[in-house]
């Protein structure tokens, strides 16, 4: 069986502007740094919202600590040009090596499509950027049981068109609409069933040494108190982590999921 590094990943959403971001990771880096360098199968990555990144790239280089990386909540997946207000890849790669796409609040608030965030993996696989790709139903969905039908469409349209080296290289987020934010998580079981068969869909596309390599996450509600459940479950490889990312909890997660 392939061994998958664990990931931890936080989705600080839009919260902390560059001077509390700053305080905040400088807080946390020391005890987050000496878990993961004491745990070598487990990485975490931070994502700040966009204006804190070059903050927070800078307390990550004064207490270097492998196994913390940053991450971006979004990118365009143009190179540059008249795009008012978006952050180009090549931007990002600058200060990061991460970036979460197609989370539920962009498609959601923003109406990013499937054939978007297709766009922005390609564009995150050129520049080397390892995409955390968020896919999920909402509660309508989930109460009519068409959770696998949802899922499928988006596996297939999110990560269209990858070429062999790139379809093992990618991270996927399975965030259930109706977790994320509610403080009603999914349970390890419910999440590693739909995990699971995320990583039969994917295979069918992209077969079975890619679908092994990608690490898939369950976000929507973890905290210190659940990720034990998610983490133990073998179809489910780390957290996406929202409102625990901004708290010490965060430190707490990771240590419990090392
Ligand atoms: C998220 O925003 O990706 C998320 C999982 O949020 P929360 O942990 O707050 O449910």
């Amino acid at each position: 069986t392939t061994v998958r590094t664990a990931i931890i990943a936080g989705n600080w959403k839009m919260n902390l502007g560059p001077q509390q971001a700053s305080r905040f990771v400088a807080e946390i880096l020391p005890e987050l740094g000496k878990i993961v360098q004491q745990h070598s199968h487990i990485m975490s990555i931070l994502c700040p919202p966009a204006i804190s990144l070059a903050a927070v790239h800078q307390v990550m280089q004064s207490v270097p600590t492998p196994g913390v990386e940053l991450g971006a909540q979004n990118m365009y997946f143009e190179d540059k040009g008249a795009f008012t207000g978006e952050i180009a890849p090549g931007m990002v790669k600058e200060l990061c090596s991460a970036v979460i796409l197609g989370h539920s609040e962009r498609r959601g608030y923003f109406h990013e499509t499937d054939e978007l965030v297709n766009k922005k993996v390609h564009a995150a696989l050129h520049y080397d950027l390892l995409p955390i790709v968020c896919i999920g139903e909402n509660t309508d969905q989930y109460e009519s049981g068409e959770t696998q039908a949802v899922i499928k469409a988006q596996v297939e349209q999110s990560l269209a068109g990858l070429n062999e080296e790139q379809a093992g290289k990618i991270v996927i987020a399975y965030e259930p609409i109706w977790a994320i934010g509610t403080g009603k998580a999914a349970s390890a079981t419910e999440a590693g069933h739909v995990i699971h068969l995320i990583r039969h869909i994917y295979a069918e596309i992209y077969g079975d040494t890619a679908a092994q390599a990608i690490r898939i996450l369950y976000g929507g509600s973890v905290t210190s108190a659940n990720i034990g459940e998610f983490i133990a479950h073998p179809d489910i490889d780390g957290g996406l982590i929202g409102g625990a990312s901004i708290k010490s909890d965060f430190v707490e997660i990771v240590r419990k999921s090392a």
